[in-house]
């Protein structure tokens, strides 16, 4: 069904390619994160995903393809479903004679207020992420972290500090924002988020009570940048701030020093442990091939009874 040779993973007898690590003739990109973006001579990819990757790269040669909307390539068919990872991002469902394939690229279940929600299909071979494939990492609820973080924000207030909350530019901010602005606190923000607001509310999605940050008093107000800019000028220049850190890896103690933040919530865009146990659970499938994170992912699913392998992405491996 699928090779991996030296630009990743591809549909064995043909030249089309999932989440390609070099340029390819035809890839799948499944959602816009820089680490899964390439200038392909061709991509498939969902509408939102093509608008954020054409935003950063100007030419692109891109079949958008809907949710649910099947494609044939050579004797194979595809359709992309919501992988709850962020805005436009994608699993790949791939069929041929009666054998399906699911690559799920960045996944994560649960509720979300800015991506469509992860849909789960059983397939016979299972391609998955496992950023956060080990056992110490597991999430609290999303409202006990929501709480903590409104928390965190109203004692800044209280203390006339400024509230300094940190997400990815693209995904994490949004998410963050949406939150936010609907429990009604005001929000500056950087104008590397306000750009992929921009694409967000094109395709729908609705914020409230912000606007871009420049340099205005923010008594009150809560600032919302990406992680790369918590020691700039621009920051280091408001009088007195304290610092907030939305990742995953916030659950391993030291994170926020990484950071440099004064606090670390493990509001996350992937799947933690449980969640991606559970998630091999419901697609049963024949045999689990991980890639995207924990090596030792592989042993735990052989725990619990499947048939597991790292992806080995050595050149012209034939899997399966
Ligand atoms: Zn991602």
């Amino acid at each position: 069904m699928f090779e991996v040779d030296n630009k990743g993973i591809r549909i064995s007898g043909s030249e089309f390619y999932i989440d390609a690590k070099k340029k390819a003739p035809l890839s799948f990109v499944s959602h816009s994160h820089s680490d899964h973006v390439r200038r392909h001579e061709q991509m498939i990819a969902t509408p939102a995903t093509i608008s954020m990757i054409k935003q950063r790269h100007r030419k692109v040669n891109a079949i958008p393809l809907d949710y649910h909307q099947k494609y044939q390539i050579d004797d194979f068919t595809i359709e992309l479903v919501p992988s709850g990872h962020m805005l436009g991002s994608a699993q790949i469902f791939v069929e041929r004679d009666g054998l399906k394939l699911i690559y799920t690229g960045d996944f994560k279940p649960g509720k979300n207020q800015t991506a469509d929600p992860l849909e789960v299909r059983q397939a016979d071979i299972l391609i998955m992420e496992s950023t956060f494939g080990a056992p110490q990492f597991v999430f609290p609820k999303e409202w006990e972290i929501i709480e903590r973080l409104t928390k965190f924000i109203d004692k800044c207030f209280q203390s006339g500090i400024v509230p300094v909350v940190m997400g990815y530019a693209m995904g994490k901010s949004q998410e963050a924002l949406k939150i936010l602005g609907d429990l009604d606190y005001q929000i500056s923000i950087h104008a590397s988020i306000a750009q992929v607001v921009a694409i967000y509310e094109q395709n729908g999605i609705e914020f409230k009570n912000y606007q871009i940050y420049h340099g205005e008093d923010l008594r009150e107000r809560i600032l919302l940048i990406p992680p790369h800019l918590a020691r700039s000028h621009s920051v280091a220049k408001i009088w007195q701030t304290k610092k907030l850190i939305l990742t995953g890896w916030a659950v391993q103690p030291e994170a926020k020093y990484r950071y440099h933040a004064d606090e670390a919530l493990a509001l996350s865009d992937h799947a933690d442990f449980n969640q991606l146990i559970e998630f091999v659970h419901q697609v049963q499938p024949e045999k689990v091939f991980i890639t995207h994170g924990y090596d030792s992912f592989v042993y735990y699913l052989r725990k619990e009874g499947f048939k597991a392998e790292l992806l080995d992405e050595t050149p012209q491996l034939s899997l399966f």
